[in-house]
């Protein structure tokens, strides 16, 4: 689904994403972590072109990123991501978040995006939030609101990028756990968290980032119980 082949970025001179090779199956969910500043939001935005590659060749669902003739809209239609920080519309409805970009950019009518709106909504437990607006809701609340938001655009592919480092500490779980059912309808996924235990328990894949480079790259048994990178040692001694 995804392919990097000697990938580099530059943020002007500043060399952000250094030679990275990484291909991602289908309904693989690859956990990405790393310290901070090492690269894994860059690596993320360039999955769905927020971030454009300096050299190499990047393909997601078969189309080539980095190829002039891309139809992005179109490359970005079938991605879902999901922030940090919820970027909700404040003064739309919950429902409203969630079925204005099925109508505007698949041209599906309200009624069936009421509906999808409603299956997902119901999928992350909160169906009975519809006409809420997103200040009446808790954090935790606001973030399933945007997976169910990336959901209903029925992507093939989810990202999420350090979904609950926002969150209060008891509305982690509660956003994991979706993510969690998310793994259990197959979805593929790319997760960048601190969420040690998250990735120990849903992961089919562990990379581990430092400095622009994937360093470490392993299933989570292995990389949990004997990290090969000194760096990567380092940082599972600072975060568990
Ligand atoms: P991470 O998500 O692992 O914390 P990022 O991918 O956000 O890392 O950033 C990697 C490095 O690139 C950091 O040093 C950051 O300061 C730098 N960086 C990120 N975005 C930009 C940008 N738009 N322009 C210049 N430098 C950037
Ligand atoms: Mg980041």
């Amino acid at each position: 689904m995804i392919a990097f082949k000697d990938v580099n970025k530059y943020y002007g001179h500043f060399h952000v994403l250094k030679t990275i090779n990484l291909e991602i199956k289908k309904g693989e969910v690859v956990v990405v972590i790393g310290p901070s500043g090492s690269g894994k939001s860059t690596l993320l935005r360039c999955m769905n072109y927020l971030e454009t590659i300096s050299d190499g060749e990047l393909i997601v669902n078969d189309v080539r990123v980095n190829d002039k003739k891309t139809d992005l809209n179109k490359l970005r239609r079938n991605i879902g991501m999901v922030f940090q920080h919820f970027n909700l519309y404040p003064h739309r409805t919950v429902l409203e978040n969630i079925t204005l970009a099925p109508m505007k950019a698949l041209g599906v009518s309200k009624s069936e995006a009421t509906q999808t709106a409603m299956f997902y909504l119901d999928k992350v437990g909160i169906a009975d939030k519809a006409d809420s607006y997103p200040s009446q809701l808790s954090g935790g609340q606001q973030q399933r609101v945007a997976i169910a938001r990336g959901l209903a655009m029925k992507p093939q592919l989810m990202l999420f990028d350090e979904p609950t480092s926002a969150l209060d500490p008891e509305m982690i779980g509660e956003v994991l756990d979706v993510m969690k059912a998310l793994t259990q309808d197959g979805m593929t996924m790319v997760v960048v968290t601190h969420e040690m235990g998250f990735a120990r328990e849903v992961a089919d894949r562990i990379l581990f980032m430092d400095e622009g480079r994937i360093v470490e790259e392993a299933t989570p048994a292995e990389f949990f119980a004997n990290p090969r990178e000194e760096r990567a040692r380092q940082f599972l001694s600072r975060v568990l």
